[in-house]
């Protein structure tokens, strides 16, 4: 008997402690995730607002799941973009812009027929180069080099962009193996010269010439918002927030755009869906559920946050940063701030206890999503990532999409971060 209730105790324990997912809750995520990813918002970039449609859809959402309270948060910053003419073609033959090859975040537009010069990188040899380049054979030539090898001879590639330093190299293309990658880091600027990255299938060493007709929009202070929703605890004294960055890399001419299911359009629905899982079973702490734009463009977004929160940083209990977390690596990546530390130990146990996932895997802190302006700022925050599963291949290339989400990863990072709010 006594032994009975022991076990029916237990038991009550276990289901306080295990947050229940329903069918419905992983039906709204992945409704919202296919949603963000859909043409309607065009990658979730700048060219023509689809960033601050999807800020709008989710404003929606988030009252919808209801919460106490949703405020959008302006800020702005300069953007390069590439919304018109995208064509490239090599010795006559068309290649599909977003596969073939992509523009550097930092290009101007460019129009016309140019022949090739390819770094010979087995007899590297500078002078030679720089010779040939000023030589009348290759006026106004594109130099074709392997990206990674640009970054051995670093301050002979900062010549050939420079066009006071090399004024006949028209451009530069940096060949880089499949699936090509697309960024926004650096788009806050327009270098001097077109510089674009192609797939080495797509332009091999014997290629001659190229055709180019790519326009760039440069926009300057483009508005933007971080969309914020509350929900009210029992006390106010101090507050959780869950982050994820609903901004992609936008559009590479007017016909291809970076879905970003993944990246992350994941992490975001995730969030909406905590929301309407608190709204429903209140908490102990106010909790924000804050989605930032500006995040392929350099953290903008979390950054203007951290220089102006709604309620000051201090009060932060923990912070829980969710992006790319679409994927099905067993193993969950993570990262912690110096003050995360005894968070994470606690996260550690819950996983060992549950096994939600098979194990965490602790990197080094870095700047390389939203939670870093907070880890600089000393707020207790985790990071979490499913990285290296079948998604992450895909990561910032066109074919992250609806198509090939995953959504493996959802229910256990649920589960871990409601887990944890109970026992801190
Ligand atoms: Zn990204």
């Amino acid at each position: 008997m006594k032994r009975l209730i022991l076990i029916i105790v237990a038991m009550a324990t276990m289901s306080l402690a295990t947050t229940q997912l329903s069918a419905q809750d992983l039906a709204h995520y992945k409704k919202i995730v296919k949603e963000l990813s859909s043409a309607k918002y065009q990658g979730r970039g700048y060219a023509f607002g689809g960033v601050n449609k999807a800020g709008k859809y989710l404003e929606k959402e988030f009252t919808k799941a209801g919460v106490d309270e949703v405020v959008c948060q302006p800020f702005k910053m300069d953007i390069n973009t590439f919304p018109g003419a995208m064509k490239m073609a090599v010795d006559g033959k068309k290649l599909q812009a977003g596969v073939d090859y992509t523009l550097r975040e930092f290009s101007p537009g460019v129009k016309g027929s140019f022949k090739l010069y390819h770094i010979d990188t087995a007899n590297y040899n500078s002078d030679k180069i720089f010779a040939d380049l000023a030589s009348p054979e290759y006026k106004d030539a594109f130099v074709v080099c392997d990206f990674w090898f640009t970054y051995k001879h670093s301050a002979d590639f900062r010549r050939l962009q420079s066009r006071k330093e090399t004024p006949s190299v028209a451009g530069l293309i940096y060949t880089w193996n499949e699936p090509l990658k697309f960024y926004k880091a650096y788009g806050e600027r327009v270098i001097e010269k077109p510089m674009l990255w192609a797939t080495t299938s797509a332009l091999s060493a014997t290629a001659k010439s190229i055709e180019l007709d790519i326009e760039n929009k440069f926009l300057k202070d483009y508005e933007c918002f971080n969309v914020i929703a509350k929900v009210e605890g029992k006390r106010h004294d101090a507050c959780y927030v869950f982050t994820a960055h609903y901004d992609h890399l936008g559009l590479l001419g007017k016909k291809v755009f970076y879905a970003g299911a993944h990246d992350n359009a994941s992490g975001t629905a995730a969030i909406v869906t905590l929301a309407a899982h608190y709204a429903k079973n209140r908490p102990e702490y106010d909790i924000y559920f804050i989605a930032f734009s500006g995040e392929d463009a350099y953290l903008r977004g979390s950054e203007w946050y951290a220089k102006n929160p709604l309620v000051p940083l201090t009060q932060i209990r923990y912070l829980f940063n969710l992006d790319m977390i679409g994927d099905n690596n067993p193993v969950q990546y993570c990262e912690v701030s110096d003050e995360g530390e005894r968070g994470y130990e606690l996260f550690v146990k819950i996983n060992n206890d549950k096994k939600y996932f098979k194990s965490l895997d602790r990197g080094k802190l870095a700047g390389n999503s939203d939670h870093y302006p907070f880890a600089q700022r000393h707020v207790p925050c985790i990071f979490l990532e499913n990285k290296e599963g079948d998604a992450f291949k895909f990561y910032h290339t066109t074919f992250d999409t609806w198509e090939r989400a995953i959504f493996d990863s959802y229910e256990p990072t649920f589960k871990l971060v409601t887990d944890f709010i109970e026992q801190y």
